[in-house]
């Protein structure tokens, strides 16, 4: 049937499926448009070997915000998250730190390394949540315009320079470290055992292409205390069926309130006439038109592939091309006959239900970054890994598990060029299985199945440029108004009736829906259907 749509929405994403749901809750005719045979985008869930379910890309939630679980009553269409117990870290040494909700038990864990740190530990975790506190509301809302003439916008700023200013001054003083220092040296102010920093240091460098001493990352760390499980604050979890659970919820909310959604759907390219966006045109030479396109793919993707510099301000396109991607991380999601299990700490417990840190000090990260910057995948990378099965039994038949290792660092510029990953994919694989073997010798005989994502792959299969997991780094110059350019911060862009609404838009990457939920209402303030 052919209908008149008031929007398409580019990419069946989460944030692309949360900006459609909320056009359809006001009333508008939307359709959805995703290229693959699954919605998600790299919040996704496949059954990718029989009997095996895999969150492939994403695999914790946290920052997924509140207001919209509750606007689009997504616990309703499915949304469950089920909190991780702990995060665990084991050394060379024979030593191990689990980090967990007992306070009293991770206060012992971290004494063994330093009795001072046992004790910082708290009022760390204490100034971070006072912290991230003041900055939350810049993720709940657009970015500030700093050279905006609009008196509401300028009010914003008042009330955010008020924010700050009203900061206590001990806060003030961490909040300047966090903006201009590395993630150690922010955490080396607080810590003195590099056993204790070395995994706490890692949040600040994940997605990005910058090592734990790099200037910069230690904002990063704030990013991580932004999130909340359940009303918890700065809790991690699993979503019911994997990622893909999150999507899915979004979708049925999407669906519920009269969006149309079709998978299999590529878009070729936007149909500009008159400088404003018309519609779109499928690869299959299908067109499609509407009052407005919404893309939610990343900024160069929509721009440079769907859109062309032809319909762009040269300025714009300048902009735009100094934008970094530079993606630094891979994926190796495994499937495993039993529990393999830790020399350091034997059997199944706390430490095997959260996320487990493989990142014994900060040389070995430095180290780790050293081998990318030349070029080189890590030879001994920092790995992220979970085994969500424990605790999700709807995701591997019984007895049987399925583990997922976030790898970094593994960069898109491989020394010989990106296209080489292809040949280099199964030696990366290795060398994370071989990395794992030094903690868990008997894991190579527990794994059925591997599955290796390199940058490369996260490029060609889930449409994310160089390889970048947020659709553009996170770092500081790239955030808030700048994200993905100064002047094109609000989700309009210099083709009219055309928006943005994915991870390449303020408040960034992550699975926190803000971008999609923020550019509808944007839209729909400014009556753009
Ligand atoms: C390996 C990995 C691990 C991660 N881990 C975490 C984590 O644990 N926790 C967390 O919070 N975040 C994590 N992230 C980041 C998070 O998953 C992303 O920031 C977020 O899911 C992006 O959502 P999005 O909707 O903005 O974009 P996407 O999910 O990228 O959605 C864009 C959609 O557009 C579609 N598309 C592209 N081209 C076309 C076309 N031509 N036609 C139609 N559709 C098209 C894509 O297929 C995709 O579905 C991870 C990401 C990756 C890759």
């Amino acid at each position: 049937m052919k209908r008149d749509w008031d929007a398409i929405v580019i990419g069946g994403g989460h944030n692309g499926l949360t900006c459609a749901a909320y056009l359809a809750q006001a009333g508008r005719r939307v359709l959805v448009l995703e290229k693959r045979h699954v919605l998600g985008g790299a919040a996704v869930s496949e059954e990718v070997f029989p009997g095996f379910t895999f969150s492939v890309c994403s695999y914790v939630v946290s920052l997924m915000r509140p207001w919209i679980i509750r606007d689009l009553d997504l616990v309703r269409h499915g949304y469950q998250t089920i909190p991780l117990e702990c995060s665990f870290t084991p050394y060379p040494d024979g030593r191990s730190l689990a980090r967990g909700t007992d306070s009293e038990a991770t206060r012992r864990e971290i004494a063994q390394f330093s009795a001072r740190d046992a004790e910082v530990y708290f009022e760390y975790g204490q100034a971070m949540g006072r912290l991230a506190a003041f900055v939350k509301p810049i993720i709940d809302s657009p970015a500030p315009q700093p050279t905006s003439k609009n008196p509401l916008e300028i009010l914003e700023l008042l009330r955010l320079g008020k924010r700050f200013r009203d900061l206590p001054d001990e806060l003030f003083d961490q909040k300047l470290g966090l903006l201009t220092m590395s993630a150690v040296d922010f955490l080396e102010a607080w810590f003195e055992s590099d056993q204790l920093i070395a995994p706490m240091a890692v949040s600040g460098i994940i997605g990005t292409f910058l090592g734990v001493r790099s200037p910069g990352t230690a904002y990063v760390l704030l990013h991580h205390y932004m999130g909340e499980i359940d009303g918890a604050f700065r809790s991690w979890g699993f979503a019911r069926g994997g990622t893909g659970g999150v999507s899915l919820s979004i979708a049925g909310a999407a669906r519920a309130a009269g969006a149309e959604i079709r998978t299999e759907a590529p878009i070729e390219r936007i149909l500009v006439e008159g400088g404003a966006a018309r519609g779109v045109v499928l690869e299959s030479g299908e067109e499609i038109r509407a009052k407005c396109v919404v893309s939610s793919a990343d900024p160069r993707r929509t721009f440079m592939g769907f859109v062309g510099a032809e319909h762009l301000p040269d300025e714009f396109v300048a902009d735009l091309s100094r934008y970094r991607y530079r993606g630094s991380s891979g994926k190796v999601n495994l499937a495993l006959d039993r529990l393999p299990e830790f020399t350091c700490r034997p059997g199944d417990g706390p430490h095997m239900r959260g996320d487990i840190a493989i990142g014994p000090s900060v040389d070995y990260l430095e180290r780790a970054y050293d081998d990318a910057k030349y070029g080189q995948f890590s030879k001994r990378p920092y790995i992220n890994m979970v085994i969500p099965s424990l605790v999700d039994k709807s995701l591997a038949p019984p007895g049987k598990h399925v583990m997922s290792c976030f790898v970094q660092y593994a960069p898109y510029d491989l020394e010989g060029g990106a296209e080489r990953w292809p040949e280099q994919r199964e030696a990366f694989g290795d060398t994370v299985i071989d990395t794992l073997a030094e903690y868990m010798p008997g894991i190579r005989e527990t794994i059925l199945h591997r599955q290796v994502l390199t940058p490369w792959d996260l490029e060609q299969e889930f449409g994310l440029t160089e390889g970048n997991i947020f659709h553009g780094e996170l770092s500081l110059e790239q955030l808030a108004f700048q994200r993905p350019t100064a002047g094109w911060a609000n989700y309009k862009t210099p083709v009219r009736e055309l928006w943005t609404c994915g991870s390449g838009t303020h408040p960034g990457g992550g699975l926190m829906g803000a971008p999609g939920a923020l550019a509808a209402k944007e839209m729909l303030r400014a009556r753009a259907l």
